[in-house]
């Protein structure tokens, strides 16, 4: 199909075009729908501390399921939610489900470290989140130093001024904002280094090469370097080999994430991970080669 656009441009749409659109319009209608017919859910999965094995934190991710359609991927409603503004309601219910779970656990005695959510750029900037955030925290001072927020590197990097002020005020009121998927956004370590964070979680992808992709191991390697000199905690995403595991310890990631140890879980299951983990998230201590 060929359409005219005004003046001379001319747009070619695919049945391949039209059959992603369509499903892009389905979704949003449903999605629009899913905070009120209880089709969320959060899961959570745990955050490792290299040298202990210990559950140190957990991220928050999102899950939506429709009763037609099943399971859809936040990789792909997530964008949806973005650009039809769904994204504000989305993200409130996430906060609430996330504080509502932290707050039980916390009442039960769980130890579960800090809980990550993960918030859009547009959302982290609008200052909804912050003061609902500083409400939770007067209403529930034992929240404090329980709630984290991850952005991604490219959504920090945009507006670097106004970033640096929510995150400033997030940290007053000990929420810790962290850097999601580094390394994905094309901006480098001295520009993150404007940001106040504390945090900075190394994208999947370099993950996926270590230890045998030479250039992947390197670059890791160096961002670890170059991380802790800056005084940042560093978190591997998507470690999913006791390989991986190794060198990422071996190389002084403080913190690891991924299938190896669990997937997101319900929060009745990381409960049982908590209360038993596995002596096999505990990396081998090496000897000679390959410490740097
Ligand atoms: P992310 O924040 O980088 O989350 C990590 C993603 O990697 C999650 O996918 C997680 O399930 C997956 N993952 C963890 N370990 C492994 C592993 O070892 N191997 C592989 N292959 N994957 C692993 P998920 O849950 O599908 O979420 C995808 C993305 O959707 C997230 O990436 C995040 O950007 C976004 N997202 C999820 N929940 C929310 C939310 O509540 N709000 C917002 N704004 N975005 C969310
Ligand atoms: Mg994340
Ligand atoms: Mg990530
Ligand atoms: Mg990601």
């Amino acid at each position: 199909t060929v359409q005219h656009q005004g003046g001379n441009g001319v747009c070619f749409y695919t049945p391949e075009m039209a059959l992603a659109a369509s499903r892009r319009t389905l979704l949003t209608m449903h999605l629009a729908h899913a905070v009120q017919r209880n089709e969320l859910n959060v899961v959570f999965q745990p955050i490792i501390e290299a040298k202990s094995g210990r559950v140190a934190g957990a991220e928050a991710l999102l899950r939506w399921s429709h009763t037609n359609l099943g399971a859809v991927s936040p990789a792909e409603f997530i964008p949806i939610a973005e650009d039809s503004g769904l994204i504000v309601s989305i993200t409130d219910w996430v906060l609430e489900a996330v504080a509502d779970q932290v707050d039980r656990w916390h009442g039960e005695g769980v130890q579960c470290g800090r809980v990550f959510m993960n918030v859009s750029g547009q959302q982290f900037l609008r200052g909804r989140l912050t003061t609902r955030l500083a409400e939770l925290m007067k209403e529930k001072p034992h929240l404090a130093g329980l709630i984290g927020i991850e952005i991604t590197e490219q959504a920090a990097v945009r507006d670097l001024k106004a970033t640096v002020q929510a995150i400033s005020e997030l940290a007053s009121i000990s929420v810790e904002t962290a850097i999601d998927d580094f390394g994905t956004g094309y901006s480098s370590l001295s520009y993150v280094q404007q940001l106040p964070i504390t945090k900075l979680k190394i994208d999947r992808m370099f993950v996926d090469g270590v230890p045998h992709n030479r250039k992947n191991s390197a670059l890791v390697r160096a961002v670890v370097g170059m991380a802790h000199g800056l005084g940042l905690t560093v978190v591997a995403e998507g470690v999913e080999t006791l390989a991986q595991r190794d060198f990422l310890t071996d190389v002084g990631c403080d913190l690891l994430q991924g299938y190896l140890f669990s997937q997101p879980v319900p929060p009745k299951t990381l409960v049982i991970l908590i209360g038993d983990q596995p002596d096999s998230w505990k990396s081998s201590p090496r000897i000679g080669s390959m410490v740097p």
